[in-house]
């Protein structure tokens, strides 16, 4: 017989007491394990929190390249993915050897990665960034002569256009948002003609064009909750709308595209959290030689905040 989600939930909570764990939520994860959470947040806040917790054992609810960043951040604590087939297609579409291929065609380049990577290839990079502080970094980079940012595109190509520097993009792109379409954000718009846009820059140039705000995750959290417009039309991945009506019980959140779904993200569940905090698997530990050099890349990302 299967267990209810009370059951699994009273018993997550005896066994996160029991081995001193902290259940760090991604904001698109589904709505019940945001529901469990120690903290709800996005990539950049989920790793500040990972750095300062003092817990033994972070369960990282979220995709690999999350739960590497949390093995690289706290080398000393247990690291758990509650299912390690959740992988981010994003971060799978460059290699090391292709992106050593890439620095070797550009030996001067400055490489800047998106925190959606692999530890191997943020050991290749100089930098990290996140969605919430591509931009703030890169303009930083007065003396980078050129730039290499992977492995997406479309972060890529709006951070170049914001702070005006000339970037070599990675051809990579997130499968999820590139499911919204321009028509969508003009359809929602034209449906409510009082609500803003808000899109995420992981979505095409030809969506953000049409949007009122380009932001993280946290970003959307929070403009919705300091913006007073009533009715927010929501460009990112559908989970983060679990999020945004809890936080604000009075406003409108409306899904961009409800094409916009990462099944990825969507692996873990109550049951594989349980399972994973009993026997202590799926542990995701970052061997030392490239952790070393992965973090370099990773601390410059903590400090640009
Ligand atoms: S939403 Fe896109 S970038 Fe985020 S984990 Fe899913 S595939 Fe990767």
């Amino acid at each position: 017989m299967e267990n209810s989600d009370a059951e699994v939930i009273a018993k997550i909570t005896g066994l996160r007491k029991e081995r001193n764990a902290v259940i760090l939520v991604h904001n698109y994860q589904l709505g019940e394990v945001q529901d469990i959470a120690d903290f709800v947040g996005d990539s950049l806040e989920l790793s500040q929190k990972a750095a300062k917790t003092d817990a033994d054992v972070i369960v990282f609810c979220g995709v690999q390249f999350m739960a590497e960043t949390a093995s690289i951040i706290c080398p000393d604590k247990t690291v758990l993915l509650p299912d390690m087939h959740a992988g981010c297609p994003l971060a799978d579409m460059i290699t090391v050897p292709r992106l050593r291929e890439k620095k070797r065609e550009h030996p001067k380049a400055t490489v800047v990665c998106y925190i959606n990577s692999s530890a191997a290839v943020k050991a290749e990079s100089d930098i990290c960034c996140t969605s919430a502080n591509a931009v703030r970094l890169v303009e930083k980079l007065t003396n980078a002569s050129e730039i290499l940012f992977v492995p997406d595109q479309y972060l890529g190509n709006y951070v170049a256009t914001k702070t005006g520097k000339k970037m070599i993009l990675w051809p990579g792109f997130c499968p999820t948002h590139i499911r919204i379409q321009p028509q969508d954000i003009s359809r929602q718009k034209a449906e409510h003609p009082q609500a803003k846009a808000l899109v995420h820059p992981e979505c095409r140039p030809e969506v953000i064009a049409l949007a009122d705000e380009v932001l993280s995750t946290g970003g959307m959290c929070r403009f919705a909750r300091e913006n007073e417009a009533k009715e927010i039309i929501v460009g990112t991945e559908i989970g983060l709308i679990h999020r945004l009506r809890k936080e604000n019980p009075g406003k409108r959140f409306i899904p961009a595209s409800e094409q916009a779904v990462c099944p990825r993200m969507k692996l873990i569940t109550l049951e594989t959290i349980l399972w994973s905090l009993e026997n202590m698997t799926n542990q995701v530990k970052v061997p030392e030689r490239i952790r070393l050099k992965a973090k370099a890349a990773v601390d410059k990302m903590l400090e640009g905040g």
